[in-house]
């Protein structure tokens, strides 16, 4: 095992609950290993050690450290309750669920995993781990097949990239898409690494060059940085700016920026103001991220100038506060939180959740808009937000959604009309459960169907959806309404336009006595304002073949234009 993965472990004493959950998490995946071939544990070393650093409370920790213990060993959410607790217990059993969904790129599905998602934001803790998970995972992907590997790289651009920049962790953001680029687009990856790596030598060696000069400025003016940095363009994020530009490198500004950190937002003003006197901004390249913050929570002053030997160069200015957030985003928000004296997440669950929801609302708000049907999407969160709604899972993995309160009928009706009608039983998590039974979000549900039942009235008393309402209901009116057709099944009237000519009813007639067919009686009508005649014939009951069978005869006879038929009730 590298030390480094347990290192950081040293600073709490042993009867710590970090520490017991690290034994426990050895012990349970003692006979495992990971493919890059460390002992599994190491993997739930790395995934806590982040989310500590990350700066989460300790609950954080120990869930991350026990993160994989459900899914992949023998061991049970019961074992985890009964050794961490209800709190623990509940952060775990989220990651199982979300692990527990695949995602195979067909839109219906992503859409499911950020309808589970949002479910099992109740508790962001959740996210935050998750993202952790996902992040380790990417650093060690090499070692898995190719289209293991592609899979996984486009889940991560497609859901958990977005996912950590809609909660403001830019940097983990930008980290998951680089990750992922090489995996998903090997071959322009390669032809970037070649391209750019000239380019960035020579802008690396030229903000060098810049650094010194602005460390200088600032002096003057009484200014001292907290940092001043260059950093490099993500080749990600390069790429798709490339692909903007004609995948013309000189186009792109911020191959490499410069960065400075300061301490407060009057300096950060000060020192655009600085930056502009010594070299000419860019017309219309100011921009303002701290009164106008991106829809993230991203704060921020960004400006391009015509920097030293008239180089186009792109500064960021911010204080450390700004900075920390643009990294971490929520999660630092959640860790602020902590040290302020929260003491625990479930005891002051309802004025932590005001504060919290507020930011996720707003996160929401903004998310929704990359969706097509955000509207929809809105509307039912603006009905539900989560209180009133549940979510279930098929055993195929897709999420639905139902009001609180509904049953297994219900979610089979929602599934398909016949799937309720035939539903003769339930299996909740793998459990036979009644059918009135109360499902929970995150439940994953199994109806069993039987050929040919029909739905019972007393479904009625507890289904919760007008939907599964209505369904019984007129399954019910179905039942009834075949009972009384096989007692007197309706009479068939053929309609025909003609025009008129002598023997006309003759021929007509005579197709039905050569099928051997009883008419009943037959009408022949002129139609006011044409010479077409209407002709119906009306017989007993006949089958559909034999009604074919008259059509097909009637329509050879002369001068027929069309004919028809109904059953009459
Ligand atoms: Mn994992």
């Amino acid at each position: 095992m590298n030390s480094s993965s347990i290192k950081w472990l040293e600073k709490y004493s042993k009867d710590n609950i970090v520490i017991k959950a690290y034994e426990f998490a050895k012990e349970a995946h003692k006979n495992d290993l990971r493919k890059t071939g460390d002992p599994f544990v190491v993997h739930c070393l790395e995934v806590a050690r982040t989310v500590e650093r990350w700066g989460l409370d300790e609950a954080t920790i120990v869930a991350a450290l026990l993160h994989d213990v459900v899914e992949d060993t023998s061991y049970t959410l019961k074992d985890i309750k009964d050794n961490f607790g209800k709190e623990i217990a509940f952060l775990v059993d989220g990651l199982t669920k979300v692990e527990s969904l695949q995602y195979t790129g067909n839109k219906g599905q992503a859409e499911n995993m950020r309808k589970l998602m949002i479910v099992i934001s109740e508790d962001l803790r959740v996210i935050f781990i998750k993202l952790s998970d996902r992040w380790h995972n990417m650093k060690t992907l090499g070692v898995f097949r190719e289209e293991k590997q592609k899979r996984i790289a486009k889940e991560t651009t497609e859901i958990y990239a977005p996912l950590a920049y809609r909660l403001g962790m830019q940097w983990l953001s930008g980290e998951l898409e680089d990750l992922a680029f090489p995996y998903i687009h090997p071959q322009e990856y390669k032809w970037l690494i070649k391209t750019v790596d000239a380019h960035f030598k020579e802008r690396q060696k030229y903000a060098e060059k810049v650094k010194p000069k602005i460390a200088k400025i600032l002096k003057k003016n009484n200014i001292e940085p907290v940092k001043i940095d260059a950093r490099a363009k993500r080749y990600s994020s390069l790429y798709k700016k490339l692909l903007r530009y004609d995948m013309n490198l000189d186009k792109v500004h911020d191959l490499v920026a410069l960065r400075i950190i300061v301490k407060t937002i009057e300096d950060c003003y000060a020192v655009l103001g600085m930056i502009h006197k010594e070299w000419p901004p860019l017309p219309g390249r100011v921009k303002d991220y701290i009164a106008l913050p991106k829809p993230n929570g991203y704060r921020s002053l960004h400006t391009t100038v015509f920097c030293v030997n008239d180089k186009i160069t792109e500064f960021q200015i911010r204080t450390e506060e700004m900075h920390e957030e643009a990294e971490m985003g929520a999660a630092a928000h959640w860790a602020y939180q902590q040290t302020k004296g929260t003491k625990t997440y479930f005891k002051n669950k309802s004025q932590k959740a005001n504060e919290k929801d507020i930011a996720w609302i707003k996160q929401l708000n903004n998310w929704s808009k990359n969706f097509e049907d955000s509207e929809k999407f809105m509307q039912s969160l603006k009905v539900d937000f989560f209180k009133d709604r549940i979510f279930v899972v098929t055993p195929e993995h897709d999420v639905v959604d139902l009001p609180a309160g509904a049953t297994p009928i219900d979610f089979a009706y929602r599934i398909h009309t016949e799937i309720g009608n035939q539903c003769s039983g339930a299996k909740v998590n793998g459990n036979i459960v009644p059918l009135d039974y109360e499902l929970r979000s995150g439940d994953i549900v199994d109806i069993m169907t039987q050929r040919g039942k029909k739905p019972s009235e007393s479904w009625l008393e507890f289904v919760k959806t007008s939907m599964a309402k209505e369904r019984i209901k007129s399954s019910m009116r179905k039942k009834s309404s075949t009972f009384k057709k096989r007692l007197s099944k309706p009479n068939v009237t053929i309609k025909i336009i003609t025009e008129d000519r002598s023997g006309l009813i003759k021929d007509v007639s005579s197709v039905f006595s050569e099928l051997k067919v009883n008419i009943i009686n037959i009408n022949s009508q002129r139609n006011h304002d044409s010479s077409f005649h209407n002709v119906s014939v009306k017989c007993g009951f006949l089958n559909q073949k034999k009604i074919e069978k008259i059509l097909v005869k009637i329509r050879k006879i002369k001068e027929i234009k069309e004919v028809s038929f109904s059953y009459d009730n």
